[in-house]
């Protein structure tokens, strides 16, 4: 019988098929819990109704969902209501940020990111139309004076535009703890960074704050990613290759769930000292050595490959790189 709510709630995040998410849901809602989860969206009175259990009751559940990263708030008319997640990535990462959960939970989601997210990745490849998340370059790449700068591509600006910024660690990286890079790097923006307070996750950062710590990811060699549209009240992760659930797969198989940032890189071969600093620094296999012709100097762009992070800019020592705009403003969805 609790298995069938579980299957349910399973199936209501399109992974029916998951021989782990049963287990991840028993681990993370109860019984109770995980019946109130089945009969969102509402407010506490119109799940009162559902259920037959006492307003109160309802409302006191609805929030312990909301404080697990069970439920999200909506104020549909003004009225506090609860609605469940819409996708398995938000649902991973609402839940795992929960204080409280236990080592175990993020363990059967890393074995769950490891056996079964690539094959559901796959199928969201095919199933959405546009990528879910985008590069922003790192802004001093970009060659000033020729290139246009949207407010939702510039670090700069969505940091100084911001009313609110918080930030937490990075779940993927507490998950899947497959390298040493920063944890606390994650920012959240206005509307997000409103959430993380309101749940007790992470802290207020000032706006100084959220530039040394966008710094110290470019210096790890950490990527800028943001969501694919053209306002910023979200987050800037700051992703690597080996933890994130999208960079592994963008960069072995080549699927959509982060697009390219509107720029891509250009190296100056009469500047280039061949060092080789780029090749390590890009994570997309872009850079490539010279071919053996006595005309061909210097590391080469592969344009298919760039995202236009802008990483490999920041360590040249020739100042040999620089990001071109190459795709039109009409690239980022609204
Ligand atoms: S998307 Fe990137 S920064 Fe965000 S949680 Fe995952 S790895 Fe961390
Ligand atoms: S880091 Fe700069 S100088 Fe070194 S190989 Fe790359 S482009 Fe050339
Ligand atoms: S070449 Fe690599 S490091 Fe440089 S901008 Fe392109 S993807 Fe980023």
């Amino acid at each position: 019988m609790a298995n069938t709510t579980y299957e349910k709630i399973a199936e209501k995040l399109m992974v029916k098929a998951s021989r782990l998410m049963t287990d991840i849901l028993q681990m993370i809602a109860e019984p109770m819990e995980a019946e109130l989860l089945l009969a969102l969206p509402g407010t506490p009175k119109q799940i009162s109704e559902k259920l037959g259990i006492p307003t109160p009751k309802a409302e006191a559940q609805c929030h312990r969902l909301y404080e697990k990263g069970l439920a999200l708030k909506t104020f549909k008319g003004g009225a506090l209501g609860y609605r469940f997640h819409r996708d398995i990535t938000m649902f991973r990462d609402a839940t795992s940020h929960w204080p409280q959960a236990p080592k175990a939970y993020h363990d059967l989601w890393k074995r769950f990111m490891e056996e079964e997210w690539p094959d559901y990745a796959r199928i969201e490849d095919k199933r959405k139309p546009r990528a879910g998340g985008r590069i922003i370059p790192i802004e001093r790449s970009i060659a000033f004076g020729k290139q246009q700068i949207l407010d939702s591509e510039s670090v700069i600006t969505i940091i100084q535009n911001a009313e609110r910024l918080t930030v937490t660690n990075c779940i993927c990286r507490v998950i899947q703890r497959n390298c040493d890079m920063p944890l606390e790097t994650c920012l959240q923006v206005d509307n997000s960074a409103r959430y993380m307070l309101d749940r007790g996750i992470g802290r207020a950062v000032s706006k100084e704050e959220a530039m040394d710590i966008l710094k110290e990811c470019e210096d790890a060699g950490l990527v800028h990613m943001t969501l694919n549209k053209s306002s910023v009240d979200h987050f800037i992760c700051n992703c690597c290759e080996c933890c994130c659930f999208a960079l592994p797969l963008v960069i072995k198989e080549g699927l959509n769930l982060c697009a390219p940032s509107r720029y891509q890189a250009e190296i100056d071969s009469a500047l280039c000292s061949s060092c080789g600093t780029c090749l390590d620094r890009c994570h997309f296999g872009a850079i490539e050595e010279p071919g053996t012709d006595v005309d061909e100097t210097g590391m080469e762009v592969n344009q298919d490959k760039c995202m236009g992070c802008g990483l490999c800019y920041s360590t040249c020592p020739e100042q040999a790189i620089r990001l071109l705009e190459v795709r039109e403003k009409t690239f980022i969805p609204e």
